[in-house]
């Protein structure tokens, strides 16, 4: 059986962790990273009733998107529902972990699968992510640059797009002339030597660098490896929050909104007016994505379809775009599947379940 520690890899090396928010708090918040793991519930929330279910089903791990602990606790002593699960979990020996803004702001994350269900083509994230991107420069010997190379991509450096193992190498000569008590891979104690070495340019996210660096010094023949970092001013190419793409062929406002009750399952949309008339491109935000608006109106998006819109930001919408609220729940609900999906790819040794308790606390009448 996994442990929570494996499955927590799992799932963070499609949404590393620190792709997070800084107000957020993924992770894992209640467990042990080293239980083993026989059954798994997926939920959006968790409340005492899908704490129960879990129970009932024998899971010992919930994953949630949102974080049941978000802020500081000073005393559990049961008095709302987050202290009396936190109780309950530790009792029933629940392990308790939070997938939320990291999976919000990674390509093929929250609003990639809503794009995704909708049809949408060509979709990229509408705001690159907030992550520091560095360029790794090595020099190996010819001969060793293989399993240089090999090592830096296993340490998931080299990613652009959808494209891996991406870095450019260049054929050159090294010099350097080993000094008393060294013991060289190649030339002798105090002699010049000129290597034929080739040049290993790369790319990752600055947080992958002391993991990158600890494969390729393993990989490197040297006993002193000489590498550069340099700091990079490139947004992020692939990762970010929100989500736009295109219609394959253009659609009739009313005809749009009317599909997109249906694929979310929502009875009613609170949208500004139509002011297009026909919807071609489309952004959008899971969850609370009022903050993207610029953004979805500097790509000349159609429509805007995200939750928790408040009145006064509808007329932000300037009569250039449609505001399409679906709900924060309903935005979010497909977010389950991704979870799933991954778990049913990468174990075979266990069970996952979609909860069937509806955490929405929002009724419509
Ligand atoms: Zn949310």
């Amino acid at each position: 059986m996994p442990t929570v520690k494996e499955i927590i890899s799992c799932l963070e090396t499609f949404a590393p962790a620190q792709y997070q928010e800084s107000y957020d708090n993924s992770g894992l918040q209640i467990g042990n990273i080293s239980n083993e793991i026989s059954s798994v519930l997926l939920s959006l929330d968790v409340t005492e009733e899908v704490l129960d279910e879990a129970i009932e089903l024998g899971a010992n791990l919930i994953i949630a998107h949102h974080p049941l602990i978000f802020s500081g606790i000073k005393r559990i002593t049961g008095r709302n529902y987050i202290e009396r699960v936190i109780q309950k979990a530790i009792k029933s020996d629940i392990a308790i972990y939070a997938c939320h803004t990291n999976i919000d702001n990674v390509s093929q994350g929250v609003s990639f699968r809503m794009a995704q269900k909708l049809g949408l083509i060509g979709v990229k994230a509408l705001r690159p992510a907030d992550i520091s991107l560095v360029k790794l420069v090595t020099f190996v010997p010819e001969a060793q640059a293989v399993q240089v190379r090999n090592a830096i991509f296993k340490a998931r450096a080299g990613h652009i797009g959808n494209y891996d193992c991406c870095s450019f190498n260049l054929q050159g000569t090294g010099t350097f002339r080993p000094l008393e008590g060294t013991n060289p891979f190649s030339g002798q104690v105090g002699q010049l030597q000129l290597e034929p070495e080739t040049r290993i340019e790369t790319i990752l996210p600055d947080f992958l660098t002391n993991q990158v660096v600890s494969a390729m010094i393993k990989a490197h023949p040297y006993e002193e490896v000489a590498y550069d970092i340099y700091p990079l001013k490139n947004a992020h190419p692939v990762h970010g929050s929100g989500a736009v793409g295109e219609l394959s062929a253009a659609v009739d406002s009313a005809t749009f909104l009317k599909t997109l009750k249906e694929v979310f399952n929502v009875p009613t949309i609170r949208h500004t007016r139509l002011v297009k008339k026909q919807i071609k491109k489309v952004a959008l935000c899971g969850g609370s994505g009022s903050f993207l608006l610029k953004d979805a109106r500097r790509a000349n998006a159609d429509i805007f379809i995200t939750g928790d819109f408040k009145y006064h930001q509808f007329f932000e919408a300037e009569n250039d775009i449609i505001i399409a609220d679906i709900g924060h729940f309903e935005s979010e609900q497909f977010t389950l599947e991704i979870f799933y999906e991954l778990l049913m790819k990468n174990f075979s040794k266990f069970a996952v379940r979609f909860t069937k308790v509806n955490t929405n606390p929002i009724n419509y009448s």
